[in-house]
């Protein structure tokens, strides 16, 4: 009689993880889709080293993006 409560018990924790899982698919197509929507996240790299930074945090300059002013000016003169 033990054996048979823990079997159903199982049962119904392996059913509230497969819903779970089942609640869960949808939510995840989600954040890709926010990912894609956000053209902010786009990275530049360093014209000097080639450091790879978001374009918000580059500098930008005549020849390219710069990750700091030192290496804009060594490149620009
Ligand atoms: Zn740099």
């Amino acid at each position: 009689m033990k054996y048979l409560l823990v079997i159903v018990l199982a049962l119904v924790v392996l059913w509230l993880w497969r819903s779970n899982r089942r609640t869960g698919q949808p939510d995840r197509p989600a954040p890709p889709a926010g990912r894609t929507g956000k053209p902010a996240t786009e990275v530049v790299a360093c014209a000097v080293c080639a450091v790879h930074l978001p374009r918000s945090d580059a500098l930008p300059g005549g020849k390219g993006f710069y990750c700091s002013d030192a290496h804009r000016r060594q490149a620009e003169g």
